[in-house]
């Protein structure tokens, strides 16, 4: 269990209550129709004939007949040695994105980041600029380069009167200041007056292809990148009709958690979340997963009969 659940934040380890409860009825069940009946006692008079091969246990004795112990031996060590050196292999540097950097000088220790990372790859410590703060700090071989701790940083919001680009905790491949700036960019040079937003994720349908002249699109890597922030200042700021988020399938999020977190910010129950009611009203999610382009299309349609009947 320890080592299944080494790098996994919030790690969820009990079953929930109706599955504890449905599993002890049908091994009850199971154990009344169908009972396991044990061999009968030992009789050390008798001369043992027949003893029946366990094969969940004993499925290599069969090749000691055929091969000799030695030869099972040899291959049982080296299949063993094998499986424990395989994570020490140098394997050929993955074409992965960059991982996430902090910035002491805008980090104010809150430990939003921390726990709310999925894989355990940002440590709390003692602050290299301030006497007696915390300070994030990122395991580089733990992070997965997914964004979800962007989005879970205060210092990451567009609202700042100053140092707008400068934040606690970015990711050097993925700018957001330059993704905020870019999405602005094209909401103003959309034909509608009020355009639909559609932000999805890397591992989700594609929404790139949805990109037209009323709906202006934005994949991140996890939708968890995704700062409520961003949603309250482009609302504020241009005139949105709606803001659809789509992702990986409810429950079967790619990057473990950033589809919940990001649902539990917009819902109000994880800070960061949303400030304002009409960002929120404006809000539709679709945990839907990948190739679900029907079920995206029928909630644009349904934003534009909306904005019509609106209007
Ligand atoms: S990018 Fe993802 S894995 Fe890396 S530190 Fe941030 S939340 Fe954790
Ligand atoms: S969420 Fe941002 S400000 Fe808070 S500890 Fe992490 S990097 Fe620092």
């Amino acid at each position: 269990m320890f080592i299944h659940i080494k790098r996994i934040n919030q790690a969820r380890v009990t079953p929930s209550a109706p599955l504890c409860l449905f599993t002890f009825i049908a091994l009850l069940a199971l154990s009344v129709l169908a009972p396991v009946s044990s061999s009968s006692p030992a009789n050390f008079d008798k001369p043992l004939h027949d003893v029946e091969i366990d094969w969940f246990y004993m499925n290599t004795f069969p090749l000691v007949d055929l091969w000799g112990p030695v030869s099972v031996w040899t291959l049982l060590i080296f299949i063993t040695v094998s499986l424990t050196l395989l994570p020490f292999i140098p394997w050929p540097a993955r074409n992965r994105l960059a991982t996430a950097v902090v910035d002491p000088e805008y980090c104010n220790g809150c430990g939003w980041c921390a726990t709310d990372c999925p894989f355990e790859a940002i440590q709390m410590g003692q602050h290299e600029m301030r006497k007696n703060r915390r300070q994030a700090f990122v395991t580089t071989d733990a992070c997965v380069s997914c964004g979800i701790c962007v989005g879970s940083c205060p210092s990451v919001t567009p609202f700042k009167s100053v140092h707008k680009s400068d934040t606690g905790i970015a990711m050097p491949d993925s700018d957001t200041t330059a993704i905020l700036t870019n999405i602005r960019k094209r909401v103003v040079s959309t034909k509608s007056e009020k355009p639909i937003l559609l932000f999805g994720c890397a591992h989700g349908t594609d929404v790139s292809r949805f990109e037209n002249q009323d709906v202006v699109t934005q994949q991140f890597e996890c939708l968890g990148q995704l700062p409520p922030s961003y949603i309250d200042f482009l609302c504020r700021k241009e005139n949105i009709s709606k803001v659809l988020l789509t992702g990986c399938a409810t429950g079967n999020c790619y990057q473990r958690l950033g589809n919940e977190i990001e649902a539990e910010r917009i819902a109000r129950n994880r800070y960061p979340h949303l400030r304002y009611l009409d960002a929120r009203k404006k809000v539709e999610q679709l945990w839907v997963g990948a190739g679900r382009e029907d079920n995206i299309q029928r909630k644009i349609e349904e934003a534009r009969c909306d904005r019509k009947l609106a209007s």
